[in-house]
């Protein structure tokens, strides 16, 4: 199968500081694959560069096989979709007027969507479960309702590749459990490639195809969450005592961070 994405050698800095460092790995297409990595990793710059939101000064990115900085914005934007983390929701705009704007990059020269817009809007909101929202305004949504919302949005922009940071982040766990089910489905019903960075490395080793993990602009490792979660590598990369073990869902990896307080009993 061919690559969705290729990147190699790509360094990235904000003014002095360097913040991607020589890094090069692909994505197939198809796959879910995941970012995990400590606070100030990457993880965001990274997802930034994929999607043309942050210049980098060396290096390639290929999407499909193309060079990013042939597209222009408009044809980028039909290959790769991004859900931002903490998504602005203070617009005076309904659900369905939001969800519409995916289709920007398809309109002509009037911005003026057509009737195929607006049904591929309304397909978009029943993919994702959310089109008993379709009226509410942005502003009156939790947290759940709004990751579904953008997540639509993306949907909706008919992307091959869609780009999320941080999907699950403060929501409970039976929201947590529906976005991921959400992200395989685009995965296995759409073919579509997604490509999303995650706190969470228990919710990420039970999802992911291929797992990369950052530090310090570095890549730690890539590969399986069995290749890449192994307690050496992680508490290398996290300077923390965790324990990984076999999750009771079968082989999936399961990772415990060890609360000081318990340290002296697991290594005496
Ligand atoms: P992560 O998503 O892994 O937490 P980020 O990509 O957000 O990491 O940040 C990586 C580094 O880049 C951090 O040191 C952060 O302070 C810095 N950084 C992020 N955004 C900016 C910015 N807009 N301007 C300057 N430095 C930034």
């Amino acid at each position: 199968m061919s690559n969705a994405i290729d990147i190699s050698g790509l360094n990235c800095a904000y003014g002095e500081n360097t913040v991607l460092k020589d890094i090069g790995f692909s994505v197939k297409s198809g796959e879910l694959f995941i970012i995990i990595g400590p606070n100030g990793s990457g993880k965001t710059s990274l997802l930034k560069t994929i999607s043309g939101n942050l210049k980098f000064e060396e290096g390639t990115i290929k999407i499909f096989g193309r060079h990013i900085n042939e597209f222009s914005r408009k044809s980028l934007a039909r290959s790769v979709a991004l859900v931002p983390q903490n998504v602005p929701t203070d617009f005076p705009f309904t659900v369905k007027e939001l969800v519409l704007m995916g289709r920007s990059p398809y309109l002509g020269i009037l911005g003026l969507p057509e009737k195929e817009d607006f049904e591929i809007a309304e397909q978009s909101l029943a993919f994702t479960g959310a089109e008993h929202l379709s009226s509410r305004k942005l502003d009156q949504l939790s947290g759940g309702e709004r990751q579904l919302v953008f997540i639509a949005r993306a949907v909706c922009q008919q992307t091959g590749i869609i780009l999320l940071d941080e999907p699950t982040a403060s929501l409970d766990l039976s929201h947590q459990v529906n976005i991921m089910d959400l992200m395989e489905k685009l995965v296995e019903m759409k073919g579509l490639t997604v490509v999303m960075v995650s706190h969470d490395i228990n919710l990420a080793a039970m999802y992911a195809d291929t797992l990369l993990l950052l530090k310090n602009g570095n890549v730690i490792s890539i590969g399986t969450p069995e290749d890449v979660l192994t307690f050496k590598v992680l508490e290398e990369a996290y300077g923390c005592t965790i324990i990984v073990d076999e999750s009771p869902l079968g082989k999936v990896p399961r990772i415990t961070p060890v609360p000081q307080k318990y340290i002296g009993g697991i290594t005496s």
